[in-house]
């Protein structure tokens, strides 16, 4: 489509004359080539200013744009209400801001666009209008639909393997555990010794698979079942995993030591599994000749200083669990937040492997880092750092 922009001198915006100074033209050349669209609007929203590409995607002339107000023909009926709340109020206020809508071509196709709005000053200050950029997105965006489709679906898969794990995994489990209870309470004395050793061995069996289907019901529910994010008083959260261990704290003559800790936003139950686990594994790998000590503490740390991937320039809480437990070679250190990975033997300490890979998943879904420090024989710390408030 040839642009009415530039087929004349005349028709080359609001305050455009045929004596126009050779700069203008510059400028507007420059603004026709780039392939963004640009508008600029009165504060009655009246249309005074627009590129060539903004003209040759909506399909409109230069007549029907140039003062004319603003009718919202260009926007996608299905995001045409959210548009209108958020220009009106920022109009409105005369603020800056941005936003991704569809701007509808002439021809019915739509492209999803980021447009940034700012307001512009007359000479004496006071607000005389919009500038507004639209950059075409449509490619990421639809990316990201198609991506968040993906995970929905994969979630569907998960919440349904919860359900079957949890029913129908379970139910033959329990039925190996009752028979072999029932043959030792029926048969009593006439089992022989070996047998009776196969019925416990099977039954110790059955309780591992047992642990290990929940275990992995827990790691599927980080995603499965999430919950919006509050403020969480960590402080009171530790508190209840301290008196949910007590039992294991007073097997093993542990102590933990708390710090005074921050208030975040997060996830309440995930934000407690996340700090049973490691406060589990402290007490559970500790070594054999001095009880288990746990230190827990925390510091902010600057927005600056941040270098987490996901969440550039947010505020963090570091979070520091250490103990003087056996340790671990940290060579391994990446091995152990992956599911099913252990570095000491079932039969030195009980476990499945998942702990610290559902919490892996939780920092994820926060939007922190986990990462471990450890020399066998020495203790470890855990370092979290988790964003002191979420988008
Ligand atoms: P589990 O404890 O059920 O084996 P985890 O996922 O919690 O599973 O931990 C993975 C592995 O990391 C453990 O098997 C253990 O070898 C090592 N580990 C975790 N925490 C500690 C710790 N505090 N001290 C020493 N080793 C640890």
């Amino acid at each position: 489509m040839k642009s009415p922009l530039s087929s004349s001198k005349e028709k080359s915006g609001a305050n455009s004359s045929a004596n126009e100074a050779p700069l203008q033209y510059l400028y507007r050349s420059f603004l026709d080539a780039v392939s963004v669209g640009l508008w600029v609007s009165d504060n009655n929203g009246r249309v005074k200013f627009f590129n060539k590409s903004w003209l040759e995607f909506t399909g409109r002339t230069f007549e029907d744009e140039i003062n004319h107000e603003w009718d919202g023909k260009e926007i996608h009926p299905e995001d045409l209400a959210s548009c209108l709340e958020i220009y009106s109020n920022n109009f409105k206020a005369g603020t800056q801001f941005d936003h991704e809508y569809r701007l509808l071509r002439y021809d019915g196709e739509s492209r999803w666009v980021h447009e940034f709005v700012n307001p512009y000053f007359a000479e004496d200050n006071s607000h005389a209008g919009f500038v507004g950029t639209c950059i075409d997105i449509t490619e990421r965006k639809e990316a990201i639909l198609l991506a968040n489709q993906q995970l929905r679906e994969k979630n569907k898969d998960l919440q349904q393997f919860a359900y079957v794990a949890s029913h129908d995994l379970q139910e033959p489990l329990r039925k190996i555990q009752s028979f072999g209870e029932l043959i030792k309470t029926r048969f009593g004395d006439d089992v022989p010794l070996q047998a009776l050793d196969y019925i416990n061995r099977m039954d110790k069996a059955a309780s591992r698979m047992r642990v290990l289907i929940d275990d992995l019901l827990t790691f599927s529910r980080v995603s499965s079942r999430i919950k919006p994010f509050v403020k969480v008083e960590l402080d009171k959260e530790v508190k209840g995993v301290i008196s949910d261990l007590e039992v294991l704290l007073k097997d093993t003559q542990g102590k933990v030591n708390v710090d005074k800790l921050p208030v975040i936003d997060a996830d309440p139950s995930q934000i407690r599994q996340l700090m049973l686990n490691i406060i589990n594994n402290g007490l559970k790998y500790h070594r054999k000749d001095e009880p288990p000590v746990i230190n827990i503490s925390s510091r902010t740390i600057k927005a600056s200083d941040i270098t987490n991937p996901h969440h550039k320039q947010v505020e963090m809480v570091e979070l520091n669990f250490s103990d003087n437990g056996i340790g671990f070679n940290e060579i391994y250190v990446d091995r152990i937040f992956e599911p099913f990975q252990r570095l000491h033997g079932r039969n030195e300490y009980e476990g499945t492997g998942i702990g610290l890979a559902i919490c892996k998943k939780i920092i994820e879904r926060h939007k922190g880092n986990i990462t471990a420090k450890s020399s066998e024989g020495k203790g470890s710390e855990f370092i979290l750092q988790l964003p002191l408030r979420q988008n």
